[in-house]
């Protein structure tokens, strides 16, 4: 086992809790390295599983599989928020450098404590989270103070792509939404009049290096990430600096090392707030691979591995645009997509992810469109929207 703070070389096993597209692009960086990956997912058709090294199909919180994990890789990270804090600390009990570890993970585990975090630290960030109350118990509802009206309640667990929001207009509606949750914690939170959204990738080293790569603007449709264009087209340069100020306080005061997103919206009043915290490499951060010097995976790897981080510079203009399972499913039959039509322009890079099954909203692949202009970049995108069909 290397001693903490010895560079973890290439050549040795790096661990990856979960299988998902974002382990199989971490392993993909991984390897490109010369490091090796075992996966531990469930799933036999795990898309990281069928490219990695070593592929555990077991649970996360499986002792056996963890203890196998750990024989064999010298660091462990994680693809997903909700990986079982357990089994983050149980590798580290084993001796696998584990980063980030479950304190930095948790809070992004529930929105609670998230906001709760996001308050705690605005002043020291410069930006906190929209109002917001908790809503817990029956009695929290009579609380609620008008002004947080109309709000959006979100379940403190597992909401992603939107999924566990309901938007409630009056005390009645909020009662109602609250029902249909089951009566789970939630956060009610004043809907903001948002002007545009944006989010802040960085990275932080062990030995308290911290990068961040430019602010990326999102589009999303149905609550899930449609397109992410960088440089950001809607942003000043205040605004831009403020955004990254406060990601790399974030990043410092949980004492996280890998690679964490933060998702910002910027008020029609000019204000920003921050909405929420991935501990991870981000959907929108995919741009990364061909845009940047070194991808968000990589860096990822580097942090783990304990190697200096990359350069986060932007070498040229970019747009990312999510490949849903509804491009398989327009005219409502099953067919590949005309990917040959879209590759006719030489600046536009394809990353599928080696899902078998295309289903509505299932996030299959994403396309990076890069050039010289963010007009080059815009109409190479409007022009595989059509070429796919897309219509959200
Ligand atoms: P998820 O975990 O599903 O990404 P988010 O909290 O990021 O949940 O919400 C999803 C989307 O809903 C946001 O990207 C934004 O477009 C919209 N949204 C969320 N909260 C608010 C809010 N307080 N005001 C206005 N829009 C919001
Ligand atoms: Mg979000």
């Amino acid at each position: 086992m290397a001693d903490r703070l010895d560079p973890i070389l290439p050549g040795s096993y790096l661990g990856i809790l979960g299988g998902g597209q974002l382990g199989r692009m971490f392993t993909h960086a991984a390897q490109a390295m010369g490091y090796k990956v075992c996966v531990l997912d469930p799933d036999v058709n795990s898309p990281a599983g069928a490219v990695a090294e070593k592929h555990i199909q077991a649970d996360y919180v499986d002792h056996a599989a963890l203890k196998e994990l750990a024989s064999i890789c010298q660091a462990a990270s994680t693809e997903f928020e909700n990986v079982p804090a357990q089994a983050l600390d149980e590798l580290e009990a084993l001796g696998v450098y584990v980063a980030p570890t479950s304190a930095g993970v948790s809070v992004a585990q529930n929105r609670v404590a998230e906001k709760k975090f996001l308050a705690t630290w605005k002043d020291e960030a410069g930006i906190g989270p929209a109002p917001h109350l908790v809503i817990e118990r029956e009695a929290d509802i009579t609380h609620v103070p008008e002004n947080l009206f109309p709000g959006i309640l979100k379940t403190a667990r597992m909401g992603y792509d939107g999924k566990g929001q309901m938007t409630v207009h009056s005390r009645d509606e909020l009662t109602q939404a609250w029902e249909k949750f089951n009566k789970v914690i939630c956060v009610l939170e004043k809907r903001m009049d948002l002007a545009f959204e944006v989010s802040a990738l960085v990275a932080r080293g062990h030995d308290d290096e911290v990068v961040a790569y430019p602010v990326a603007e999102n589009i999303h449709k149905s609550g899930i990430l449609h397109t992410t264009t960088v440089p950001a087209p809607s942003i000043n340069a205040i605004q831009e600096k403020r955004i990254i100020e406060a990601a790399k306080a974030i990043i410092r005061r949980l004492d996280y090392v890998g690679v964490l997103c933060v998702e910002f919206f910027v008020l029609k009043s000019g204000d920003i707030v921050a909405n929420e915290i991935a501990p991870r490499p981000h959907n929108s951060g995919h741009y990364t691979q061909n845009a940047c010097v070194t991808s968000q995976f990589e860096q990822q790897v580097r942090a783990m591995a304990r190697v200096p981080l990359g350069s986060t510079e932007l070498v040229q203009s970019t747009i990312m645009l999510n490949i849903l399972g509804d491009e398989w499913l327009v005219d409502k039959k099953q067919s590949e997509p005309h990917w040959d039509e879209i590759l006719k322009h030489p600046k536009t890079k394809l990353h599928l992810y080696g899902k078998a099954e295309p289903r509505h909203g299932r996030k299959m692949g994403h396309i990076n469109f890069v050039g010289s202009t963010p007009g080059e970049v815009k109409l190479a995108c409007e022009n595989a929207i059509k070429v796919l069909r897309i219509s959200r």
